[in-house]
């Protein structure tokens, strides 16, 4: 599995871009830098979204892709694009995004018989295939239906999970336990250091120790991908983690880069 990252930074500003992951280059898991990236063809190639969750760091760039490729979809040379998700994300991005005051509702354009954009609900625990891969959802605990997902190949060789913004509480580790193969690669968040972690509690985001107790629940020691750095505190995340991860093998993504899972 191709798994290019195309931004991964808890922060918006100057070398740091929003979350968003491009598998085998058909499929976006969230949407958070995709326009400065991907140009209007790699946009096209797109067929499918995963959205972990509402907020607008995971979102925001779906507004202006729908805007980008409305044309072609008028134009019949391409399918739409089908946005993928819990339905109280998919409520929330239709009620407060595409409404036809914050943004047009690309549901409905340039037809409601064929609108750019198809609001697809997705369940729990249920296996889906996509990109030549399996999907499976899970709840993680972020605002409200934060979802992670579990992607693997027919060989489950090829596999990686992907926690989404997400809290030290839920169940999330059980469902990692449970998968029919041992999870090797896994992409989870650190958002703030140890000494927020009242912040990080209330927002429901990890710091290095909250990470570190989270990942001993787990049956296997995946090498981790580590994301969603808050640009004002990364130096001090950094540190924490090479303390907090010792035993661990990590990762830190930036833009721009290829992992072959
Ligand atoms: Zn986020």
């Amino acid at each position: 599995m191709k798994f290019k990252v195309l931004g991964c930074s808890g922060s918006r500003q100057p070398g740091h871009s929003l979350t968003s992951y491009c598998i085998n280059d058909t499929l976006l898991l969230d949407a958070g830098a995709v326009c400065g990236y991907l140009d209007i063809e790699g946009q096209e190639r797109i067929t499918h979204i995963l959205i972990s969750h509402a907020n607008l760091d995971h979102t925001k760039d779906l507004l202006f892709m729908a805007d980008n490729l409305a044309g072609a979809v008028l134009a019949g040379r391409k399918d739409p694009l089908r946005v993928c998700s819990q339905i109280r994300v998919l409520q929330s991005l239709k009620k407060h995004l595409f409404n036809n005051d914050i943004w047009p509702d690309f549901t409905a354009i340039p037809s409601v018989e064929r609108p750019t954009l198809i609001l697809d609900p997705l369940e729990f625990g249920v296996p889906f295939r996509l990109a030549g891969l399996n999907i499976v959802a899970f709840p993680v605990p972020h605002s409200s239906g934060s979802t992670g997902y579990a992607l693997y190949g027919d060989n489950p060789e090829e596999h990686v999970v992907v926690t989404g913004d997400t809290g030290p509480n839920g169940g999330w580790t059980t469902f990692v336990n449970e998968l029919p193969f041992p999870v090797k690669n896994l992409v989870v968040e650190c958002s703030f250091p140890n000494d927020l972690e009242g912040l990080a509690l209330t927002s429901d985001h990890l710091t290095p120790r909250l990470l570190r107790q989270k990942i001993e629940r787990l049956d296997e020691k995946p090498v981790l991908y580590v994301t969603h750095l808050k640009a004002l505190y990364t130096r001090q995340i950094q540190e924490e983690l090479q303390r907090e991860l010792a035993g661990y093998q990590y990762h830190l993504p930036r833009k721009g880069v290829v992992y072959n899972f």
